[in-house]
């Protein structure tokens, strides 16, 4: 008898150090994710020392001196020649437009004030630009889009022209899931696409009618944001294919213009027509706008863990360390702190990447964690990585990327932005199981938050990307009560000093969201197949 049992309990624990060896490992990994840590990394990054993160000024040198030392403290190696920093070339211009643009044409003269009436900017590093008698023309949504057989340009010749459009896109307001994309936003909708598109088609300006519904964010988004000097790459043609303004109308203005052109408003639901073709709208648009620019270097912060058989392959976890810096003084208060936008997610990282380099045995395939620079700017960080990858784009297996982890606790979902987007998906599913939590769409994808985070840098250049965590479904208090602090947060916090870390914060849902997506790295880091886009995404064909 005993020796029976002796024997049997003999091969249990053989069974169990060879089969669970693995799942020792993964455990004490995760066991290395801590709310401790998590408040301790939000609350320093946060904190008015760091200045609101922002490039190119001494707050960014504080971050980058932080982000090495704790690169370095968890022991992830340089990954740019040696060095964690990576440098991204940044032009800062300061456009001055005109107060009015004017409008002439059909014995009429008529303006719109500067940013209650319009908004204008540009890319172009030049020192003066004109629009003089420059042709509207209204081209409906502004979209070329093979696949959903789609081109507002056909046959139409919009050289030195201005061309007038509308937001989002087709598919909007639609219940149609298979027109466009029905009320999710295809990144034809979003508004660097319209500008990206005139500018192929040699349009010298482009004016967006804006509309906060299908927009996602109101009319003071877009003219508060035109009196700040902006960030963009540097770029050796100075932008010269770009437009030279680059614009919105509000719905008033729109309103006015149509019917000064003797136009009908009606005509902005028949551009969603198919078969709708452009108009002229025989006035012309006036306008000078006076630039200056400088040119500085921001950096990339990158630290890499090398895989054990596939090194060259790679899982990117990334999020953006930039925000807004010292601003205009609201309360007694001028920093912009930034500490969920993006504190919150820079310490998910940092705890993700502590739990890999805890694993004895290494993943076969490299990750890279990428602190990513200028995100609030227009992504550029992750863009300028996409364009000088540090490793292989046809061998960067995912980009997993967050961005604006709120710390409300932990929640039941895992909220999927660009959810039916790729394979990624399945991963996150299968993990969510285990952890008691379900996957859900973003409910509010006709903003189209998918274009407005770094994955989508990697998204644009085909490497299946991942923007996930919990958001919607609080575990203690339910849906109404985590929609209620989601929105206060993005009326009160959003993009404004008040975003601080606060002592009441509770960062166990950041937490799990850390162990989840881990496991999704985990698992993925020791694979060899790699994740698929899904029929019927517009990043498909790039892969
Ligand atoms: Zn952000």
């Amino acid at each position: 008898m005993k020796s029976i049992v002796f024997l049997s309990l003999f091969s249990i624990l053989l069974l169990f150090s060879s089969c669970k060896t693995n799942n020792f490992d993964l455990e004490n990994a995760l066991a290395t994710i801590s709310v401790e840590d998590l408040v301790h990394q939000s609350k320093t990054l946060g904190s008015d020392e760091f200045m609101g993160r922002k490039p190119c000024t001494e707050g960014e040198t504080i971050t980058l001196n932080y982000l090495e030392s704790e690169y370095k403290r968890i022991g992830l190696e340089p990954a740019v020649d040696g060095s964690y920093f990576q440098d991204v070339s940044l032009m800062e211009i300061l456009n001055t437009p005109d107060d009015k643009l004017k409008i002439t044409g059909k014995g009429k003269a008529f303006d719109f004030d500067l940013l209650t009436e319009f908004a204008a900017f540009s890319m172009r590093a030049q020192k003066e630009i004109k629009l003089d008698q420059s042709e509207l023309i209204f081209v409906g949504y502004g979209i070329v889009a093979p696949e959903y057989n789609w081109n507002d340009y056909e046959g139409l010749d919009v050289k030195g022209k201005t061309v007038v459009v509308l937001v989002n896109d087709p598919g909007f307001g639609t219940e149609d899931e298979s027109f466009f994309k029905g009320n999710s936003m295809t990144y034809y909708g979003r508004w660097t696409y319209k500008y990206e598109e005139a500018a192929r088609r040699g349009a010298d300006a482009c004016f967006i009618i804006h509309d906060s519904k299908p927009a996602g964010y109101g009319w003071g988004v877009v003219s508060n944001g035109n009196e700040a000097p902006r960030l963009f790459l540097t770029d050796e043609n100075n932008y010269a294919d770009r437009c030279a303004v680059q614009g919105w109308l509000s719905q008033d203005a729109a309103k006015k213009l149509f019917e000064e052109a003797g136009l009908s408003v009606d005509l902005w639901k028949t551009a969603a027509k198919p078969g709708f073709k452009a108009i002229p709208m025989n006035l012309s648009a006036n306008m000078e706008m006076k630039n200056s620019w400088r040119i500085d270097t921001s950096h990339n912060v990158l630290g890499v863990l090398r895989g054990s058989k596939r090194p060259d392959e790679v899982i990117i976890y990334s999020a953006h360390w930039d925000h807004f810096g010292i601003g205009r003084k609201v309360d007694g208060d001028s920093i912009y702190n930034g500490a969920v936008d993006n504190g919150t997610s820079l310490a998910w990282m940092l705890e993700i990447a502590e739990a890999f380099k805890s694993l004895k045995e290494r993943p076969e395939r490299s990750v890279l964690f990428l602190a990513t620079t200028a995100e609030e700017s227009g992504l550029l960080g992750a863009s300028y990585y996409v364009q000088h990858p540090i490793f292989e784009l046809s061998k960067t297996v995912a980009n997993i990327n967050n961005d604006l982890m709120l710390p409300y606790g932990r929640m039941k979902d895992v909220m999927i932005t660009g959810y039916g987007q790729s394979e990624l998906d399945d991963y996150v599913a299968e993990m969510a199981i285990k952890y008691d939590r379900y996957i859900m769409p973003d409910p509010n994808p006709h903003t189209g938050m998918y274009f407005r985070a770094d994955h989508f840098a990697f998204a644009k250049a085909g490497v299946p990307a991942l923007f996930a965590r919990g958001n919607c479904d609080s575990r203690e208090f339910g849906k109404e009560w985590a929609l209620e602090k989601e929105t206060n947060w993005l009326a009160n916090n959003y993009h404004k000093v008040t975003d601080e870390y606060e002592e009441w914060w509770d960062l166990n849902g950041v937490t799990d969201d850390a162990k989840l997506l881990f496991e999704v790295g985990y698992k993925l880091s020791n694979e060899s197949t790699f994740p698929k886009w899904k029929e019927g995404s517009e990043f498909k064909s790039l892969r």
